[in-house]
């Protein structure tokens, strides 16, 4: 009898795995049930399609026919509220019941919403699916000024979008830098000067107190704790992801923010796994739970599930380092590994638009950012998955050319 797989999600977490199951097993059957309206997307892309800059067919990566040649049932529209992990049953919002023999979860999270008056105003925008994208974009076409709110990789995504549609915008932040946690102010510096030259202007130690609305109810400024008052016929705000897992109390698969998984992808629970930004990963190179926002890591995972789905046994382990990079100016940015966990970080200006950070966690490198060169980033990610010892070498690490048999500390992992 054929195995019945059934996925929760098909952002590139779910999809991978949907495509690794079929390749590995051409006799499975395989469900993936989504509760957006269309197949996946490429997420990253969706920015530039808010922009105004690229038109909907691109961004698409799967259209039904890639479901249907590979004959897995992608059920779009269709919300989980349940799972019955005794019975093996997940129960949707139609009433529809899917039985499983493999379970995969992978459900990604949603933008957390600002907690202050009337931040739910028409003209306020979070941003995670292509839909948000569309609206964004209608949206910015027809308004004169914004604000963008939350100080990190997905705001400054709303910003360079309010930018390349003409607002007039400010980037209200908390703090006295862009992504304060990863940045020191010397580094952020050449993002707030990229951000003023492309017409948007960071505001430091604010945030948003309230909004206000007209009498329609649409958003009409953005006040800040100081009492500032922001012009804004549209908002973006990304202050951050919840990962929603009330929908599976009472099923015993253990949850810390996120679902928990072991570097199989397995849960707690007999055959439910999970993949992609949801879970909380067992790290094999640092030897803790870890949890991953980027594309890359959630397609990686979604894979390595597959693969032990069909198995049915713990084949391929979850190890990688992520990274993440942004292309909204004329310098390239990325970041790398975890760059907000370190003990202790090195970093180092080589131009205007030159600047690296390495951090570190019990002597450990763990990641970093790099903005204007990005050519070290092999190495760097190389001596993370060696897991060697270099806190106390980093001038190497600070070196333009960063020479790999210079550093003392050997190889612990491959
Ligand atoms: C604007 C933007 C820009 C980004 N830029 C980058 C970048 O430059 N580089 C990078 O590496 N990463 C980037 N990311 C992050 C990257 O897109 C994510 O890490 C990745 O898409 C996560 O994939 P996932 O499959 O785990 O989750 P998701 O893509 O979130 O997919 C989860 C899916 O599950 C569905 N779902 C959730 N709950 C249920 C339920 N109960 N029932 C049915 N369906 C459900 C959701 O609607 C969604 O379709 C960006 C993200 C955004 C939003």
């Amino acid at each position: 009898m054929s195995t019945s797989h059934l996925i929760i999600g098909d952002g590139i977490a779910g999809s991978s795995a949907a495509e690794t199951i079929r390749e590995e097993d051409p006799e499975a059957d395989v469900t993936i049930l989504t509760d957006e309206g269309e197949a996946l997307y490429n997420r990253i892309l969706i920015k530039e399609f808010a922009k105004g800059k690229l038109p909907e067919a691109p961004i698409s990566i799967h259209e039904p026919e890639w479901y249907e040649e590979r004959d897995i049932a992608l059920e779009l529209n269709t919300h989980v509220e349940t799972v019955d992990t005794d019975e093996q049953v997940v129960h949707t919002h139609t009433g529809d019941s899917y039985e499983y023999d493999k379970l995969l979860i992978a459900t990604g999270g949603t933008p957390t919403q600002l907690p202050v008056d009337n931040s739910d105003a028409d003209g306020i925008h979070h941003f995670w699916t292509f839909e948000d994208a569309r609206q964004i974009r209608e949206h910015a076409e027809q308004s004169e000024t914004g604000v963008v709110v939350g100080a990190g990789l997905l705001g400054i995504d709303l910003a360079a979008i309010s930018a390349a549609q003409g607002l007039d915008a400010h980037y209200l932040m908390r703090g006295n830098c862009w992504w304060r946690y990863a940045l020191s102010e010397e580094g952020a510096e050449i993002i707030h000067d990229a951000l003023e030259e492309k017409g948007v202007k960071p505001v430091f130690n604010s945030g948003v107190d309230h909004f206000e609305v007209d009498d329609e109810g649409h958003v009409e400024a953005a006040v800040d704790p100081n009492g500032e008052r922001f012009e804004a016929e549209w908002a973006g705000v990304a202050i951050g992801l919840d990962f929603n897992t009330e929908w599976l109390q009472g099923t015993g698969i253990e949850r810390d923010n996120g679902v928990v998984v072991d570097e199989y992808m397995q849960t707690n629970v007999d055959n439910v796994y999970a993949a992609g930004d949801i879970t909380q990963y067992y790290d094999t190179i640092f030897d803790e739970q870890a949890q991953n926002g980027s594309w890359g890591s959630a397609k990686e995972q979604g894979s390595i599930a597959g693969t032990n789905m069909v198995a049915d046994d713990e084949t391929d382990a979850f190890r990688w380092v992520s990274s993440y990079s942004i292309t909204h100016f004329d310098f390239p940015f990325l970041s790398f590994g975890h760059p907000t966990i370190g003990d202790e970080t090195a970093e180092r200006k080589y131009s205007d638009t030159e600047w690296r950070q390495v951090a570190f966690k019990n002597g450990q490198l763990v990641g970093g950012v790099l903005i204007g060169d990005l050519s070290q980033q092999s190495a760097f990610k190389q001596i993370i998955r060696e897991e060697r010892q270099v806190a106390d070498q980093k001038e190497l690490l600070l070196e333009e050319n960063v020479d790999l048999e210079k550093l003392e500390s050997p190889p612990e992992a491959d």
